[in-house]
C-alpha cells in the first residue's frame, strides 16, 4: 500500500471565505501515484472546515446567511468562549460544516459526483492556516 501526505496553506483576506480546493486535491492524488484508494482532506484548525458541495455563488451566499443565523459573529458578548478570543462563532460554524471529507480514488482520479466540489471553509481567517491531505491506496 502506498501512502502520501501533503499540507495546503491558506491565509484568507476576509474573516469568512469559501475556497474551492478540488484542483489542489486532484493534483495531490496525481502526485501520489495512487490509482485505487482514498483521499482524506481535513482542516487542521478548529475554526475552519473541509466539505463537499456545489460551486455556485448563490449557494455560497446562502451558506453565509444560514451560518450567521445559526451562530452570529456579533455581539461577541453573547458567547462565553469570547472571554479568551472573539471567534466562538467560528468554532460553531466549523462544527456544523464539518472537519473533513473523504473521497474515493478510482482510475487515478477523484471519484466525485457530477456537481461535487471540495471546499475549504474559513470562519476565522486573516491568518495562516493548514489543510491536511492524506492518501492511501495502491
Ligand atoms: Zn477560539
Amino acid at each position: 500500500m502506498k501512502t502520501f501526505r501533503r499540507e495546503l496553506y491558506f491565509q484568507t483576506e476576509k474573516r469568512r471565505q469559501l475556497i474551492n480546493i478540488t484542483d489542489q486535491v486532484a493534483e495531490a492524488v496525481k502526485d501520489s501515484g495512487v490509482s485505487e484508494g482514498l483521499v482524506l482532506v481535513n482542516a487542521m484548525h478548529i475554526t475552519a472546515s473541509v466539505f463537499i458541495n456545489d460551486d455556485e455563488s448563490g449557494l455560497h451566499h446562502d451558506f453565509e446567511v444560514w451560518l450567521e443565523r445559526l451562530a452570529p459573529e456579533k455581539p461577541y458578548s453573547q458567547y462565553r468562549h469570547n472571554g479568551f478570543e472573539d471567534n466562538a462563532d467560528a468554532h460553531l460554524k466549523r462544527t456544523v460544516m464539518g472537519r473533513e471529507t473523504v473521497v474515493a480514488i478510482s482510475g487515478g482520479k477523484l471519484d466525485l459526483g457530477p456537481w461535487e466540489q471540495i471546499f475549504y471553509g474559513e470562519f476565522d481567517g486573516k491568518r495562516r492556516k493548514r489543510v491536511l491531505i492524506k492518501i492511501i491506496g495502491e
